[in-house]
C-alpha cells in the first residue's frame, strides 16, 4: 500500500485497499484523513477508536492507489503486508510474489462466482498476506 515505485508487487494488486485484507484503516483525524479522499466520499467512524475508515477504498483501481501523488492518510503509507515485507528482505523474489498475487485474485474470483469456498481464500491471505500460517 506504500507509494509504490515502478515494479513494485504492489503495482496491480490492491489487496490491502479493496477491502480484501483488510475491513478499515485507521487515521488520527480529518487532516490525515485528507482532502482527495474526502473527495471521493470517503468519511471517518470517528466512534471506533481509532477513528477508521471504510475499505475497500475508492481510490484503489486496477489494484492501484489513483492519489499516491497526493495526500493518504498515514496508513497507506505504512501498511506493509507480510508478502511485501518478505519480498524487501530479500527472502522471495518479486516475480513470486507476483504469481502468488495473481494466483490470490484467481482464487478471489473464483470464490466471488461460487466456484471457491471462501475459506480457500482466507487461507491464500493468512499464508501469504497475514503472515498467520507458518512454512
Ligand atoms: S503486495 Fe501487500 S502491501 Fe502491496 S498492495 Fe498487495 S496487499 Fe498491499
Ligand atoms: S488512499 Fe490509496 S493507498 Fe490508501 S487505502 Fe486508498 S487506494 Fe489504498
Amino acid at each position: 500500500m506504500t507509494a509504490p515505485p515502478d515494479g513494485s508487487i504492489c503495482i496491480g494488486c490492491g489487496l490491502c485497499c479493496d477491502g480484501t485484507l483488510l475491513g478499515h484503516l485507521a487515521v488520527s483525524d480529518q487532516s490525515d484523513l485528507g482532502a482527495p479522499l474526502q473527495l471521493l466520499g470517503v468519511s471517518i467512524i470517528a466512534a471506533a477508536d481509532p477513528p477508521v475508515f471504510e475499505l475497500p477504498c475508492p481510490a484503489v483501481e486496477d489494484g492501484r492507489c489513483t492519489i499516491h501523488h497526493l495526500h493518504r492518510p498515514q496508513a497507506c503509507a505504512q501498511f506493509e503486508c507480510a508478502l511485501s515485507a518478505a519480498v524487501q528482505r530479500g527472502d522471495i523474489p518479486a516475480a513470486a510474489a507476483r504469481d502468488i498475487i495473481a494466483t490470490t485474485l484467481r482464487v478471489r474470483a473464483a470464490v466471488t462466482v461460487g466456484e471457491a469456498p471462501a475459506e480457500a481464500l482466507e487461507r491464500q491471505l493468512d499464508e501469504h498476506f497475514r503472515g498467520r500460517i507458518g512454512p
